[in-house]
């Protein structure tokens, strides 16, 4: 017990470098959400703002670099995370330098989400930004955490079955990520993800859940892996942490907006 009667508290740190929502659905928001719902202290480098709701994005702003480094540095310099993930990136300028960050002050415990499209279809990341993003985010993963559309846009393939998932995690582990979990959650009927770590692959299937209520599952899904890794979980529990904490966020999803409703990270 500390001064007053408390208990001492000392949460694992997670970091987020990602952008903000203002619908409070998907990036930062959802991360920091998913953080807390893991009792896990959530940090945050906000690289871009977007104005969104349940129908869609109506202005993004990408943040001055200065600002997103000097962010990285007051975290980085005073609250230790133990593992951070990144989000949307939003352009290759931004991708140089988060790259540059994490040379400067490396985490070993990086999960990568290529968030490239929101689930409106508005662009995230531009197509001219997929070669920065191979070349300086891939290798620096501890996991890489692409749906089917991320993958083919990665690899410049089509996905569109579980031959093609195996085909391209092995392509995205040779440029560099030695896990690689492909989301199946867009395929019918089944929902079956892949992880492939260059020796085998692991298959991890569910029944689909035929929700409209989505947005926001990628994010909370990689903030649910960042946190137990942060609390230095292996990448194989946190990944067990993460199917099932998405499952029941994508149950408990409220029904809130016109549009695509977010997933409830504090289920
Ligand atoms: N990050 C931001 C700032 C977003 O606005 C979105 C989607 O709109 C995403 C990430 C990706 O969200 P999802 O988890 O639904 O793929």
């Amino acid at each position: 017990l500390g001064g007053h009667g408390q208990e001492v508290f000392q949460p694992a740190v997670a970091l987020t470098i990602a952008g903000s929502d203002s619908g409070g659905g998907a990036g930062i928001q959802a991360d920091l959400k998913t953080f807390a719902a893991s009792k896990v202290f959530g940090t945050s480098v906000l690289t871009l703002v977007t104005a969104q709701n349940t129908q869609g994005v109506t202005a993004v702003e990408m943040l001055p670099d200065a600002v997103i480094r000097a962010q990285f540095e007051a975290v980085m310099s005073d609250l230790n995370p133990t593992a951070a993930k990144t989000g949307a990136l939003g352009n290759d300028r931004v991708i140089g330098l988060v790259a540059e960050m994490l040379d400067d002050r490396p985490i070993e415990k990086l999960v990568v989400d290529p968030v490239m499209v929101s689930k409106h279809g508005d662009p995230l990341m531009p197509e001219q930004a997929v070669k920065a993003f191979i070349a300086l985010m891939v290798p620096r993963a501890m996991i890489i955490t692409p749906n089917r559309f991320e993958a083919r846009a990665l690899i410049g393939r089509d996905v569109d079955d579980v031959r093609d998932m195996q085909e391209a995690a092995k392509r995205i582990f040779d440029m560099g990520a030695p896990a690689v979990l492909i989301k199946g959650g867009h395929l019918d009927h089944i929902v079956r993800d892949i992880l492939y770590d260059g020796t085998g692959f692991t298959e991890f299937g569910a029944d689909r859940i035929r929700s409209p209520r989505v947005h926001g599952s990628g994010c909370t899904f990689s903030a649910a892996i960042t946190a137990k890794l942060a609390e230095g979980a292996t990448i194989e529990a946190a990944l067990e942490y993460a199917r099932d904490f998405i499952t029941k966020a994508i149950l408990m999803a409220p029904e809130i907006g016109e549009g695509i409703a977010p997933v409830n990270p504090m289920h």
